[in-house]
């Protein structure tokens, strides 16, 4: 990814993308202290345009202030930072990653003293799951690893070192022949995907895990919406892995996966093993905000121009 044309920001200013380098003592890759987002901007008939850009600012500065960090920069300032990640390297649709990390300045893990840097890149990058996926559903296996436990890292923080946990599910999943991996919480509850929030649906209500040991999906949070305002129920709660076993329906949510269907969990086969019609009918109208091709929400929609 290193290899390319375009601009990267870091820290206020513009850096060719071949140059957009850090010290090896930086903190940061050592620990894994930092906090990071994730955005999509994609084509509307006004130009490029960044999904619920502020939603995703205002939890960036979350996970840092969970994690003391001072993000020396104010939230316009980043988000007009990320606009332009768009603009200035010609991207029509987009994925964006704004990412704080500490600098070479000491390795104490005590992180005292240490510099607040600040970036922001943009590339384009196709469905996240498989494009061919968005329809057929994806394989899910039950990780073997348990999701983060809330009082060993902050789980309502974006923050990279929460990611270790993410990528031995996922890789061990791949490994086994699934798309992605489902992982349960210290008890044995469903928690979310490695880097997705998880619904299923039962008898037309849909149910999600409630937070205790899930990211605070925006995505998910955009679901609720679009799922309440056309007249279907979302409850929180616990759900065990057999209850997934057992849906009509399941899918996942996230920037990167949008609304991803789940046809198999470990080996068994989720309704009628595809994408279900309600999972279908939300992933098209998510679809139709995101692009700006329905009139409410344009709140939602940031022009990148
Ligand atoms: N859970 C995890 C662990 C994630 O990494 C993500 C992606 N940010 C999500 C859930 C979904 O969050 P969002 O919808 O805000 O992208």
């Amino acid at each position: 990814m290193d290899d390319r044309d375009g601009v990267i920001w870091l820290d206020g200013e513009w850096l060719p993308w071949r140059d957009a380098k850090v010290h090896l003592l930086t903190h940061t890759l050592h620990y894994g202290c930092g906090v990071f987002e994730g955005l999509r901007a994609y084509k509307t008939d006004h130009g490029a345009a960044i999904f619920r850009l502020r939603d995703h600012t205002d939890r960036l500065f979350r996970s840092a202030h969970i994690m003391c960090m001072k993000i020396p920069f104010d939230k316009d300032i980043l988000d007009r930072a990320q606009c332009e990640a768009v603009s200035r390297n010609n991207l029509s649709s987009a994925y964006i990653r704004p990412m704080c990390f500490y600098g070479s300045e000491g390795m104490g893990l005590h992180a005292k003293g240490l510099k607040v840097h600040v970036m922001v890149a943009a590339w384009e990058w196709g469905s996240y799951l498989g494009a061919e996926n968005m329809a057929r559903g994806i394989k899910v296996r039950t990780s073997s690893y348990t999701r983060n436990y809330v009082n060993s890292v902050m789980c309502k923080a974006k923050a990279n070192g929460n990611y270790l946990n993410s990528i031995l599910a996922v890789q061990e999943a791949v490994e086994a022949g699934c798309d992605e991996a489902l992982l349960l919480d210290h008890e044995g509850y469903v928690a979310e995907g490695s880097g997705e929030n998880v619904f299923i649906v039962r008898r037309g209500k849909l149910y999600t895990p409630d937070l205790t040991s899930a990211l605070e999906g925006i995505t998910r949070e955009t679901v609720f919406t679009i799922a309440r305002e056309n007249g279907l129920e979302v409850v929180e709660k616990r759900i065990t892995r057999d209850e997934v076993y057992v849906a009509d329906e399941a899918f996942f949510t996230g920037t990167a996966a949008e609304v991803t269907p789940i046809r198999e969990v470990d080996g068994r086969t989720i309704g009628e093993g595809g994408r279900g019609p309600i999972t279908e009918k939300l992933q098209s109208l998510y679809f139709d905000y995101v692009h700006g091709r329905r009139n409410d929400h344009q709140d939602w929609l940031s022009r990148v121009g």
